[in-house]
């Protein structure tokens, strides 16, 4: 049995179990799909302390890297379930294996939520992307849509025009969620243009490829916009899908913790972007998986001299 097991290998789960291992605990992280989650997404990050620029891959890396060095067990698999209430936990993963501890720490990140339209979830892949970093290369001096006003909207535009014909920015608001930084950036880009006060409405395909766009604006005129390429950066939703009847979830869906990473079931703690909370960056989560480790690791001690 370990002591912590932790579910999900981003920044938050990786902290958590560098933390908890540091603590001569025993640390058993699993992460379903990239060790350093979101961030690996991003290709450069500029506001993390002491960090000045540095990649996202980079950062994972380093990060994981750090965590294992101090003796966190690793495995590539997904948590499909979880029996979160008692002394002794467990996690069933999708490849049949079952793992127990005497706590767990949710980290379960986020996901890239979807428009919507009719058709979108075929062309994704075929087409529509949630990353630029990603698949940005496949549309090199092609012309491509960016939906979405906030950092990662903006990152994703400023990123593709150093790649792109035309990167179309489409945004519902007449002014961007994003930092003041990011702004200024997109301002130098020529060949970025914005498409404000308006929605994506329907995707036009050919021979199973998208093909292009149609905008609708919110004085309800409406245009086509030929391009090979729609990156989708319309905010992230909790992944708690294997785990939302058994977890104190909030109605739309995030780990009910408060600051503490607490949650009403002994033992059992969320961190991370998965949790409620205001700000989901890269220091909140790294900030959490500090905090609900340490959490963990008083559960613990105080469990064995109950
Ligand atoms: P995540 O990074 O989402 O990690 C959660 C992990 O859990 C994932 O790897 C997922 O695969 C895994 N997981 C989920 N469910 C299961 C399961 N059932 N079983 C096993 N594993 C599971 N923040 C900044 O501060 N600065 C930036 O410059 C910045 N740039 C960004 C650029 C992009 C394109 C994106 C998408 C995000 C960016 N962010 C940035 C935000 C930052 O990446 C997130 O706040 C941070 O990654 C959250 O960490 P997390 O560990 O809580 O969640």
């Amino acid at each position: 049995m370990f002591d912590i097991i932790v579910v999900g290998g981003g920044p938050a789960g990786l902290t958590a179990a560098l933390y908890g291992a540091r603590a001569g605990k025993s640390v058993l992280l699993i992460e379903k799909y990239m060790y350093g989650g979101q961030i690996t997404y991003s290709h450069k990050v500029e506001n993390y302390p002491a960090c000045p620029d540095i990649s996202g891959v980079d950062f994972a890396d380093n990060l994981y890297r750090q965590a294992t060095s101090f003796g966190v067990k690793t495995k590539s698999d997904e948590v499909i379930s979880a029996i979160v209430e008692g002394h002794v936990k467990s996690v069933a993963t999708a490849s049949g294996k079952t793992y127990e501890a005497k706590t767990i720490i949710f980290a379960v990140g986020a996901y890239a939520r979807r428009l919507g339209l009719p058709g979108e979830d075929a062309l994704i892949g075929a087409g529509i992307s949630f990353c630029a970093v990603c698949d940005g290369g496949f549309y090199r001096g092609r012309d491509v849509a960016v939906c979405g006003g906030g950092n990662t909207a903006l990152g994703e535009a400023i990123y593709l025009s150093d790649l792109c014909k035309t990167v179309y920015l489409i945004h519902r608001r007449d002014t961007f969620r994003a930092d003041d930084a990011l702004v200024q950036t997109l301002a130098t880009k020529k060949n970025v243009v914005r498409v404000m006060e308006s929605r994506i409405t329907s995707l036009s395909q050919t021979d199973g490829m998208l093909s292009g766009i149609t905008v609708t604006n919110n004085d309800g005129t409406t245009k086509d916009l030929a391009v090979d390429g729609l990156f989708e950066a319309v905010g992230y939703l909790p992944d708690f899908a294997p785990f939302k009847t058994i977890l104190p979830l909030t109605a739309d869906g995030y780990g009910d913790a408060g600051e503490d990473c607490t949650t009403t079931i002994p033992g059992v703690f969320v961190a991370g972007d998965c949790r409620r909370k205001a700000v989901r960056q890269l220091t909140t989560a790294v900030s959490d998986g500090a905090v609900s480790a340490l959490a963990a690791c008083d559960f613990i001690d105080k469990q064995a001299h109950a």
